[in-house]
């Protein structure tokens, strides 16, 4: 069986009987990878498996198996700050979440880079931050997965939207409606303002949101029609939930 080495990230972890566990990674080379590693529950084996954390993976590979023989694991980057406050870690198992649920062994190569850099500025992000700073970080995971809404113009009939107009968000074509085609339409309403702020949050900068709430369900319902099957990601629960004023 080949021995493969590759960068990874530590998405989640979970306990296998006494001594085991099983990890869940995104590496550069093979897309989400599943390892069994034994007896990594206590002693020096287990040292570096942080979640979120960045380093080389080494594994037994073979291609038929859901779950791969973990050999170690050097961590490189630890990303500690994330674990160190509800909201950071909320935030970052948004992230990671996403990549699982969406992530086979086919993700682009690029994914590997675009997930790290959401995490690091995750972990470096001012408490006021970490909201947009999600924000930001998610809309750049989808435009890798090649998700990425258009702005304008119009999915249905091609105008482009005036700078003034009011359009409506459209899940299932994933893009803004211009104001002739959202008559009638549920989504979102999505003004020249909001606009901006999304085309900003796409080249992950980090704009100032004029309604940051509208933004996360704007976000949350896109992943949920698109990514993640029809359900809400579990850690966008936790995380709303910790907002304040939605306690
Ligand atoms: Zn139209």
């Amino acid at each position: 069986m080949p021995l493969t080495t590759t960068p990874a990230i530590l998405l989640r972890a979970h306990a296998y009987g006494e001594t085991s566990r099983v990890l869940r990674f995104l590496t550069r080379d093979r897309g989400i990878v599943g390892v069994m590693a034994k007896g990594v529950r206590s002693g020096r084996r287990g040292a570096g498996l942080e979640t979120f954390g960045a380093g080389a993976l080494v594994f037994f590979y073979k291609e038929t198996r859901d779950l791969q023989t973990y050999k170690e694991f050097s961590l490189e980057r630890p990303r500690r700050s994330l674990a160190h406050e509800p909201l950071r870690l909320a935030a970052a198992s948004v992230l990671a979440e996403l990549v699982l649920r969406h992530g086979g062994d086919a993700v682009p190569e690029t994914l590997f880079d675009t997930l790290g850099e959401a995490l690091d500025h995750l972990a470096e992000a001012s408490g006021d931050e970490i909201l947009l700073s999600l924000l930001s970080g998610a809309w750049g995971i989808i435009r890798v997965l090649g998700y990425q809404p258009s702005l304008t113009p119009c999915p249905t009939c091609g105008r482009d939207l005036s700078g003034d107009e009011i359009g409506r968000f459209d899940y299932p074509q994933g893009g803004v409606l211009c104001a002739a085609c959202a008559e009638g339409a549920a989504g979102p309403r999505i003004g020249p303002g909001a606009r901006r702020q999304l085309a900003a949050l796409f080249r992950a900068e980090l704009p100032e949101l004029d309604k940051s709430a509208a933004h996360l369900r704007l976000l949350s319902d896109f992943i949920t029609y698109h990514l993640s099957g029809g359900k809400v990601l579990d850690s966008f629960r936790v995380f709303a939930a910790m907002l304040p004023g939605n306690g």
